[in-house]
């Protein structure tokens, strides 16, 4: 069966760049003859009918905006076997015959599972934590790590005044890479990734000393949230070392903010391409980006692919930070 109607939501944990992958799919559909329609509150919406139908002008002024104009939520429901049947008889009602997911893994298991039923699912990576297997980039991952580094700086400026330590705590869940390259973008003593054992002698008390014997004046440490206990490691380094040390936890403020370019071209391009998959004939694919390149991969497939962190920038981090 060729797809007429597309659906489109977002799914998980909102990222900023989802706005620029919305408007692409409505206007890549609708420039190929498609009806799209958005779906409001991710899966919960879809079941209960939150849809409407998207024009050009629907996704005007958007692009520059955080969060995701559809709005996004967790369900329940959608996990349960009931909760998928609604979903497909809810996707009868509206003539939809392909749906659009933006959203991470999580909202991938709940498409894969939608896609037993026999609808088309297409997934495009939009996390701020860039923790998808089958994908170098996740949307939302530039500008949260920009806004990491901005909060690196002005904590940076407070700790060499009063010759603090400051140990910020960054999110990722139980992926450490925007604290791996916050921590070298911000030029951090030490950084505490989930993907890496760390004894707190050896890998945050002795560099610090070391450093002030060298004539440091401020000290950084990156906490990943996989980790966490940013106040415990603060505590602690205050004990040993004697240096007055803050905690700060930077939290949801790493998911808003105006996409960056790199967000919002991300998001534009993988939009696109989701579309263009749909009038290839394909189904059941995850949008990814592999040596700088868009590809589309089996969603099964998809979901069983490990992402490990990148070796040779946790040397590189420790190296730089002597
Ligand atoms: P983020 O990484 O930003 O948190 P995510 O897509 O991984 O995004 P989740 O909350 O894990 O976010 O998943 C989003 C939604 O996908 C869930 O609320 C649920 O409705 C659906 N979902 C998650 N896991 C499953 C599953 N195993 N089976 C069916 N549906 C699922």
């Amino acid at each position: 069966m060729s797809v007429k109607t597309i659906g489109v939501l977002t799914s998980g944990g909102d990222a900023p760049g989802m706005n620029a992958a919305v408007r692409a799919v409505v206007r890549m559909g609708i420039y190929n003859g498609f009806k799209v329609l958005g779906i409001h509150k991710g899966y919960e919406g879809l079941l209960h009918g939150d849809i409407e139908e998207m024009k050009i002008r629907s996704v005007g002024d958007i692009i520059q905006r955080g969060g995701t104009i559809l709005q996004t939520a967790r369900s329940q429901e959608f996990t349960t076997e009931a909760g998928l049947q609604k979903a497909l008889s809810m996707s009868k009602i509206f003539g939809i015959d392909a749906l659009i997911v933006i959203g991470g893994d999580g909202s991938y298991r709940g498409a894969r599972d939608f896609s037993h039923l026999g609808m088309n699912v297409i997934g495009i990576p939009g996390t701020i934590d860039n923790d998808i297997g089958c994908t170098e980039y996740t949307i939302g991952y530039d500008t949260a790590m920009n806004t990491v580094l901005d909060a690196i700086d002005k904590i940076r400026d407070t700790s060499y005044s009063h010759e603090r330590c400051s140990v910020l705590e960054v999110m990722g869940r139980h992926a450490g890479w925007i604290a791996l390259n916050c921590g070298i973008a911000g030029g951090a003593e030490a950084i505490v990734l989930p993907e890496k054992e760390f004894d707190i002698d050896k890998d945050i008390i002795f560099p610090i000393i070391e450093g002030r014997n060298r004539g440091k004046k401020h000290y950084l440490v990156i906490v990943a949230e996989g980790v966490g206990g940013a106040v415990e490691i603060a505590k602690c380094i205050e004990e040993k070392t004697d240096i007055i040390t803050r905690a700060t936890i930077l939290g949801h403020i790493q998911r808003g903010g105006s996409p960056t370019l790199r967000d919002r071209v991300m998001g534009s391009r993988m939009g696109a391409y989701a579309v263009e998959l749909l009038m290839a004939g394909k189904r059941n694919r995850i949008v990814g980006l592999q040596n700088g390149a868009l590809v589309d991969i089996d969603i099964e497939e998809a979901l069983s692919m490990k992402k490990s962190i990148d070796e040779e920038l946790v040397n590189l981090s420790k190296i730089l930070a002597l």
